[in-house]
């Protein structure tokens, strides 16, 4: 499988096709050693809580509130908070450790957590203290969870939610389609398109009863605000327990200090090429779960063919895992072809979780068809693991990675 990847290296268009010098790969980055307590604690959830509730968590019809429970009773819904406010503020690559642990046990709780961290950075990086102090404190300890909506943003054609600035705030109208933890999440981050084509970011409650201090001031003329229904959950073929709604505004309004920052495209376009390889230890921690069920079924078959595909697959798992730190290194966006390389790894970590859960269907034959088995589970977690995040470049290299050779 290293040659494998050699080959595909081979096949970016790279550093010479476009003049640049070439380059020496960038170094591995490894976490620092006062990290370890968060992924023993993180394990030790998993080994307890998540792991042994996994089929359970998965046919559930929302998120299992014990699993966030457990989390948080350790901190760990404050992983990407700021220490003043009381979260763990753990580097990136704890951060990637963590999900790709918690992915090697429950999908569906590590995505829904997930969308959780992306909403409370960023009202931790809000300009009013009124609200990063009101709402951030709660969030890394977990008494409050956030969503987070901004996918449909990538779409190209007319916006499908609009914002206009309106007297002492902004007004939201529109869908936004993806809504991942609604009901365990009171509250969500939004994106939406300004009519100039730019984007901005806001916070808002489901219910602002649940926040008088926050609505104290700065209410909209004739005490208009609009209104936010939310779908029930959509019916998914995986993550179906994510409570993942769309959520419809009419002349939602959303007061000036909710509104957390102003972007555009291009800013997007940059930090989703940037982070192209945030999304991939999910899928590495699907791939880490259908190994250890090749390793298991290797264990009790005694059948060589199961122990060659487990060896294989550890091998390929871990150099997966070592391309992603060695390309997520903040040296490597210098590296001229970073992207090229870097997506090229994104589209192999999805299509190695899908591999993977499908020889492990292959080596658990039959039974592997139950709904308590965890093989077509995590078959499922990696079609989901698949769209998760996608870009149109994301898309170009997973089809590529996908298409048969010729
Ligand atoms: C179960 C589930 C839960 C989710 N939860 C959330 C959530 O909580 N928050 C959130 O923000 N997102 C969420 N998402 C969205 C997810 O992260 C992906 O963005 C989404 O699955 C992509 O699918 P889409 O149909 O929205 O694709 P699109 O975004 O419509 O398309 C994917 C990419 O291709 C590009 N593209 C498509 N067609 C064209 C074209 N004709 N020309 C040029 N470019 C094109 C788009 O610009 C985009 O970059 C969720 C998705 C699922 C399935």
């Amino acid at each position: 499988m290293a040659d494998r990847v050699r080959d595909e290296r081979g096949m970016i268009p790279g550093a010479d096709t476009i003049g640049a010098p070439q380059v020496t790969e960038p170094k591995a980055y490894s976490a620092p050693t006062a990290s370890n307590a968060i992924l023993e604690n993180a394990r030790k959830v998993c080994v307890e809580v998540l792991g042994p509730h996994a089929q359970e968590a998965d046919r559930a019809a929302r998120p299992r509130v014990e699993n966030f429970e457990a989390l948080a009773s350790y901190g760990l819904l404050g992983i990407a908070i700021p220490k003043e406010f009381g979260g763990l503020d753990a580097p990136a690559v704890v951060q990637r450790q963590y999900t790709e642990i918690l992915a090697s046990y429950c999908g569906v709780t590590t995505f829904v957590q997930a969308q959780h961290h992306g909403a409370s950075r960023m009202i931790a990086g809000s300009k009013s203290a009124l609200l990063r102090n009101t709402l951030v404190p709660n969030l890394a300890a977990g008494r409050s969870l956030c969503a987070i909506s901004f996918a449909h943003l990538r779409r190209p054609g007319p916006p499908i939610l609009r914002a206009m600035f309106a007297d002492g705030g902004v007004r939201l109208s529109g869908t936004a389609p993806w809504v991942t933890g609604w009901g365990l999440m009171n509250q969500v981050v939004l994106g939406a398109t300004l009519p100039d084509g730019s984007f901005i970011y806001v916070w808002s409650p489901a219910n602002r009863n649940d926040y008088p201090e926050l609505f104290e001031q700065g209410g909209p003329t004739r005490d208009d605000w609009g209104y936010l229904t939310a779908s029930d959950p959509l019916p998914l073929c995986t993550m179906n327990a994510s409570a993942t709604v769309a959520i419809h505004l009419d002349n939602w309004f959303i007061p000036q200090g909710h509104v957390l920052s102003q972007s555009d495209r291009a800013t997007m376009h940059r930090n989703d090429r940037n982070g192209v390889l945030n999304a991939t230890a999910m899928p590495i921690g699907c791939a880490s779960a259908g190994l250890r069920i090749l390793e298991h079924a290797a264990a009790s078959k005694k059948l060589s063919s199961i122990t060659r595909a487990a060896k294989s697959f550890a091998d390929e798992v871990s150099e997966a895992r070592n391309q992603v730190e060695r390309w997520s290194n903040p040296e490597s966006a210098a590296v001229p072809d970073f992207f090229e390389r870097a997506v090229g790894i994104r589209a192999w970590c999805i299509e190695l979780a899908l591999r993977t859960a499908h020889a492990a269907i292959t080596a658990v034959s039959g039974s592997a068809n139950s709904l308590d088995h965890p093989a077509q589970r995590l078959i499922r977690e990696s079609m989901f693991y698949t769209v998760q995040a996608q870009t149109i470049e994301v898309m170009d290299a997973t089809l590529a990675r996908l298409e048969r050779d010729v």
